[in-house]
C-alpha cells in the first residue's frame, strides 16, 4: 500500500474547487488502475479565504473521507500554505497543486511514475510559454531568473510552477527549513535531490482570478534575494570602496591643480551632482543593508509560519 498526498493551497477559490475536484477526481481513478494498492490524500489549505472556499471544502469533506483540509485564522500567503499542507500530510509522496487547474492534473500520472519507477526524489514542472502573461510581466521574471541564477549558487530554474511531486524524505528537508520568510522555489533549489522535469504550455485559470500583481511579484522577488544571497551585500562594500579610491585620486589632483593654478571658484554644478549622486548611492546601500536586517528582524521573532484555526 502507498499513499499520495494532494496538497492544495486555496485563497478565495470558490468557483474553481468543483471543478477541480471533479477533474482530480477523474485522475486519481485512473491512477488507480494504473498503480494498484496506490491511495489518496486530498488536503485543501484554505489560506483564510474572504469566500464560500471553506463552505465547499467541508461539502466535499462530506461525502469524501479522502479529503482532509487545515484552514487558517486569516490570509498567510501561498508560502504558508504549502508549509502547511507539507507538514499536515500522510504521503509516501506529496504533490502541491493549485485550485485553480492551471496545473494540469493529467501530468500527475507520469510524475508519479518518475518518483517511483525511475528513481526521481521530486518530479516538477515548468511552463515553457508565458502566453496571457503582459510582455513586461514576463521581461521581469526573465531578468529576476537571470540575475538570480548568476549571484545564488542555486540553479533555479526560469517558469518553474509549484506543481510538484516529491517523496517523504524530500518533503522532510524542505519542513527542516523553518525559515519565516520563505522563498519556495530557492528551497527547493537548496535542498537539492534529483529533480525530473516536465514542460507544459501555460494555460488560463479555469474560474475566479489571480492573486499576484507586478507589485506583490516584485516584493517576492526580493524575498528570492535576500532569502538566498548575501551578494547584494557585497556588492554595495565594493562599490564603496571604488570611491573611495576614486575620490582620494581626485583630492590628489586637486590639490596638485591648486598648487600650480591657483584656486578660482568654480564646478558648483558638477559638485551638487556629484553629492546628489553619492548620496543616492548611499541611501541605497543603507536600504538594502536595511533588507536583510528587516528579514534577520523577522526570524528572529521566531513566529509561526501560519495558524490554523480548524483542522480536519
Ligand atoms: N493562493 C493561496 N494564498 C494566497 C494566494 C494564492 O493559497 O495568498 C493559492 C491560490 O488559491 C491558488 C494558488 O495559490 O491555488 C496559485 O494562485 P494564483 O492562481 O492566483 O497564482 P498564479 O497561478 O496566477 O501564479
Ligand atoms: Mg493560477
Amino acid at each position: 500500500m502507498s499513499l499520495l498526498s494532494i496538497v492544495v493551497p486555496c485563497y478565495n477559490e470558490e468557483p474553481a474547487l468543483p471543478i477541480f475536484y471533479e477533474e482530480i477526481c477523474r485522475t486519481m481513478d485512473e491512477m488507480k488502475g494504473t498503480f494498484p494498492g496506490l491511495d489518496f490524500e486530498l488536503l485543501f489549505i484554505d489560506d483564510g479565504s474572504k469566500d464560500k472556499t471553506l463552505e465547499v471544502i467541508k461539502g466535499l469533506r462530506a461525502n469524501d473521507d479522502r479529503v482532509h483540509f487545515v484552514s487558517f485564522s486569516r490570509n498567510f500567503g501561498k508560502e504558508s500554505g504549502i508549509y502547511a499542507g507539507l507538514e499536515n500530510s500522510h504521503g509516501d509522496h506529496v504533490v502541491i497543486m493549485d485550485a485553480d487547474l492551471q496545473d494540469p492534473p493529467s501530468l500527475l500520472p507520469d510524475m508519479y511514475r518518475a518518483v517511483t519507477e525511475e528513481g526521481y526524489d521530486s518530479a516538477a514542472t515548468r511552463r515553457v510559454t508565458r502566453k496571457g502573461e503582459p510582455p513586461i510581466r514576463s521581461f521581469f521574471a526573465r531578468r529576476f531568473y537571470r540575475i538570480m541564477n548568476r549571484m545564488t549558487d542555486l540553479q533555479i530554474m526560469d517558469g518553474a510552477r509549484d506543481y510538484r511531486i516529491m517523496t517523504r524524505t524530500m518533503v522532510d528537508a524542505v519542513l527542516d527549513m523553518k525559515e519565516f520568510n520563505r522563498f519556495t522555489k530557492g528551497i527547493y533549489s537548496w535542498v537539492g535531490f534529483k529533480t525530473k522535469w516536465f514542460d507544459y504550455e501555460n494555460r488560463e485559470r479555469v474560474a475566479g482570478e489571480t492573486k499576484w500583481n507586478f507589485w506583490k511579484l516584485f516584493l517576492y522577488s526580493i524575498e528570492g534575494f535576500v532569502g538566498f544571497t548575501t551578494a547584494p551585500l557585497t556588492i554595495s562594500t565594493l562599490i564603496g570602496l571604488m570611491f573611495m579610491v576614486l575620490s582620494f585620486v581626485m583630492i590628489v589632483f586637486i590639490i596638485i591643480r591648486t598648487l600650480i593654478y591657483g584656486d578660482p571658484t568654480s564646478g558648483w554644478p558638477s559638485m551638487i551632482c556629484i553629492i546628489l549622486f553619492l548620496g543616492g548611492i548611499q541611501l541605497f546601500c543603507i536600504g538594502v543593508v536595511g533588507q536583510y536586517l528587516a528579514k534577520t528582524y523577522l526570524e528572529t521573532k521566531g513566529r509561526p509560519i501560519y495558524i490554523a484555526r480548524e483542522k480536519e
